[in-house]
C-alpha cells in the first residue's frame, strides 16, 4: 500500500518536476546567452599600416601586418551603424579602468571599442584618415583611433620617401578630433634588453617629443599619457618604470580585456589584426565573440 502510494505520488510528480526541469533549463540557457552579451568585455583591435592594392605605384607594402583599406572602411562603417563608443585610452582609463568617472547618459550602456594603430604609418595618413573624414560627412559620427607612436621614426617636413607619418600630419588627425596620440616608445626599441637609463630615456624622450609637437592642441597634455610596449615585450622592471610615466600601457597578445578583472593597468591586452583576418572576423571580435579560452579570467 505503502509502495503503491508512493508510486503514484511519483507518477503524479514527474510531469511537474520535468516542466520544472525544463524551465530551469531554458532559464539556464538564456542566462548564458545574455551573460555573453552583458560581460565586462572591450574589444581593443590592434593595427598596423594600411594598404591600398589600387595605389600600386606607391612602394609596396606587403608585410603581413597591414590591413586593406577597402576592408577597414568595411569595419568602421559597420561599427558607425552599429553605433559603437570608440574610446581614447583616457577614456578607457577614466570611465572602465579607474572609474573615476561617470559615464555620460548619453554613452551608457553602448557598445564599446578601441581602435588602435601601432609605429605611426604614413599609410594611416593616406588610407586611413580619408575613411574618417567620408565617414563624418556621410553619418555625422567622429570615428575615434589611437596612434601608438615612435617620434624616433617621425618623417622630417621635407621626407617624401619616409614610411612613416611626419608631425604635421599626426597634428592634422589631432585637431580634426580623429586621433588619440599615445606614446610607443622613442625608438621601437625591445626595453627589456636595455640598460635602466637607456630604458628610461626610451619612455620620457617619446613623451617629450610627442608633446612637443602638438603643444599648442593640447593643453590639457592627453598626448603621450599611455603607453603601448615595442613587441608587446616587458619585464617587472620595464612595467615599473612604464608606470612612473604612463597612466596605462597596452599589450599586443591577442586577448581581449575583461575590465572587471583587470587590476593591473600596464597589462592591458590587445587583439592583433593582420590581413589575414576578415571585416566578419573583425566584426566578430567587435562583438566580443572572441574564443573563450583567450578571454582573461578573473
Ligand atoms: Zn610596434
Amino acid at each position: 500500500m505503502t509502495n503503491n502510494n508512493e508510486n503514484n505520488f511519483l507518477n503524479t510528480q514527474k510531469p511537474k518536476t520535468f516542466s520544472a526541469s525544463l524551465a530551469l533549463v531554458f532559464i539556464l540557457f538564456f542566462t548564458i546567452l545574455n551573460t555573453g552579451n552583458t560581460e565586462p568585455i572591450i574589444p581593443i583591435l590592434g593595427f598596423h599600416g594600411i594598404i591600398d592594392p589600387k595605389a600600386s605605384t606607391l612602394r609596396s607594402y606587403k608585410g603581413e601586418m597591414n590591413y586593406q583599406r577597402e576592408d577597414l572602411e568595411k569595419l568602421l562603417e559597420y561599427l558607425v551603424l552599429n553605433d559603437y563608443w570608440f574610446l581614447s585610452t583616457q577614456d578607457l582609463y577614466s570611465f572602465f579602468l579607474k572609474k573615476s568617472h561617470k559615464i555620460s547618459a548619453e554613452h551608457r550602456n553602448k557598445k564599446t571599442i578601441m581602435i588602435s594603430f601601432d609605429d605611426g604609418y604614413k599609410t594611416v595618413h593616406t588610407n586611413l584618415l580619408p575613411i574618417l573624414y567620408k565617414l563624418e560627412n556621410k553619418y555625422r559620427r567622429r570615428v575615434k583611433v589611437v596612434l601608438f607612436i615612435n617620434p624616433g621614426s617621425l618623417a622630417s617636413n621635407n621626407s617624401v620617401n619616409s614610411v612613416h607619418l611626419g608631425c604635421q600630419e599626426l597634428r592634422e588627425g589631432f585637431k580634426k578630433g580623429f586621433y588619440d596620440i599615445q606614446s610607443h616608445g622613442m625608438n621601437h626599441k625591445n626595453l627589456t634588453n636595455l640598460p635602466r637609463h637607456q630604458l628610461v630615456n626610451e619612455l620620457l624622450q617619446a613623451r617629450t617629443e610627442l608633446r612637443k609637437c602638438t603643444q599648442d592642441l593640447d593643453i590639457k597634455q592627453t598626448v603621450a599619457s599611455h603607453f603601448a610596449y615595442p613587441y608587446g615585450a616587458y619585464t617587472k622592471q620595464v612595467k615599473y618604470y612604464v608606470s612612473k610615466y604612463y597612466l596605462s600601457s597596452y599589450l599586443y597578445n591577442d586577448k581581449i580585456l575583461n575590465y572587471a578583472c583587470l587590476k593591473d593597468y600596464h597589462v592591458i591586452p590587445r587583439l592583433m589584426v593582420n590581413r589575414q583576418k576578415s571585416t566578419q572576423q573583425l566584426i566578430e571580435m567587435a562583438k566580443g565573440l572572441h574564443p573563450i579560452n583567450d578571454k582573461e579570467k578573473c
